[in-house]
């Protein structure tokens, strides 16, 4: 049913077409049987005796181009890359394709093998219509695509810097992380003033970037600066408070080195500034070792008085049946059930795609977009649970 409906706009089209051309010309492939019988083989669901209907059609124009190219595509969004790349082969192949359909139908034969996962034949076919100047702009999107799937950042740059050439228009923050994966590349190898240096393109290439200013804090502390290094990381603190989760265990490290003994108040000021489960967690852990058990768990209490946070409950029963409490069992039973239920949350998420992650992924796995993924927070309390429940009935 679904192909149907998506084909009957084509078959449309094609009426139109032939009715307009009737009056132009007196012979078109489009008025032919052949193609009629094609059409019939795709609105009876039989797409390959479809295929080899408009395969074997001896002339091809506009039109037919045009429906070739929708059906290519059409079979593509259906998963049915195959079909694409039988339908999209056959227009570059034809001799007489335009160049303008030419490109076109490159470009989406290209899009056909990254889909089908054969990036070395989607490369060549992008490349060549970078080198002939057709579909180029879209040609370097998809070969900055495929580097990015392969994780070659210096091509990457190269074909970014070539697309910024030609449209006029920087891409910034995109650029940034290449430079980032290439400096994060140089410090696995112990190349560190390589490193210092792809991050100095990093922060030229976009200059709140939060991943250059996070890498640069950690390189701080590892040459055995934490003082600058802590810095960096309040900084960054003030400027994307939303990223706490991933600066506070370097944040902790540096107060560590430098010595310091209680830790508390540092952590209750960034709590002020963003309350995070992971924050809530590491405060919880200071108030009982600086303070007592007891504390902790009215600090909890507080906390979860304004917040759906599993988190929150499942350290509040755990101190309890670590503590002298009467219940235990009960508590036991309730740590289970909501230890189950966080386990299948995500921290992260995806603010364009909604894909949800265990870790922080400067680039979406999902929708490829950067910067995109943010961690999660607990919804708000704003309405007593028992009005809520009323609302629900
Ligand atoms: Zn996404």
């Amino acid at each position: 049913m679904e192909l149907l409906f998506l084909l009957l706009p084509i078959a449309a089209a094609s009426g139109w077409l032939i009715g307009r051309k009737e009056r132009r010309r007196p012979s078109t492939p489009e008025r032919t049987p052949t193609f009629s019988r094609g059409l019939n083989y795709l609105l009876n669901e039989q797409p390959d005796k479809a295929i080899d209907v408009f395969l074997k059609l001896s002339e091809i124009d506009t039109a037919t181009v045009e429906t070739h190219l929708a059906l290519g595509a059409l079979f593509r969004r259906r998963g049915e890359v195959e079909r694409a790349i039988r339908v999209h082969q056959n227009l570059v192949a034809r001799s007489s394709l335009d160049h303008a359909h030419l490109g076109l139908a490159l470009y989406e034969l290209g899009r056909d093998y990254m889909l089908a996962g054969l990036f070395d034949r989607a490369e060549s076919l992008f490349e060549e219509l970078v080198e002939r100047q057709l579909q180029q702009k879209r040609a370097l999107r998809g070969l900055i695509e495929i580097y990015q799937a392969e994780k070659e950042w210096t091509r990457c740059l190269e074909t970014a810097k070539a697309l910024q050439r030609l449209t006029q228009r920087p891409l910034g923050p995109e650029t940034a992380h290449y430079h980032c994966e290439l400096a994060e590349q140089c410090l696995r190898a112990g190349n560190v003033e390589q490193a210092r240096s792809h991050l100095l393109d990093a922060q030229a290439e976009d200059e709140g970037g939060v991943r250059a200013s996070l890498l640069q804090a950690r390189m701080e502390l590892a040459a055995g600066d934490p003082g600058t290094a802590a810095l960096l990381y309040r900084r960054l603190v003030q400027r994307s408070p939303g990223y706490l989760p991933v600066m506070l265990p370097g944040l902790l490290e540096c107060w560590r080195e430098l010595g310091r003994e209680s830790v508390t108040a540092e952590l209750w000021a960034l709590f002020d500034l963003h309350p995070s489960p992971p924050l809530m967690l590491r405060l919880c852990e200071a108030i009982e070792s600086e303070r007592s058990a007891g504390a902790a768990r009215q600090f909890l209490v507080q906390y979860l008085s304004g917040r759906a946070d599993l988190a929150g409950v499942q350290r509040l029963l755990e101190l309890r049946l670590s503590g002298p409490s009467s219940g235990a069992e009960e508590d036991r039973a309730l740590l289970d059930v909501v230890s189950h239920q966080l386990a299948q949350q995500p921290e992260y998420q995806c603010g364009h795609c909604g894909f949800e992650a265990r870790e922080l992924h400067w680039q979406c796995p999902s929708c490829k977009r950067w910067d995109s993924i943010k961690a999660c927070e607990p919804d708000p309390i704003t309405e007593p649970p028992i009005l809520r429940q009323r609302k629900i009935a």
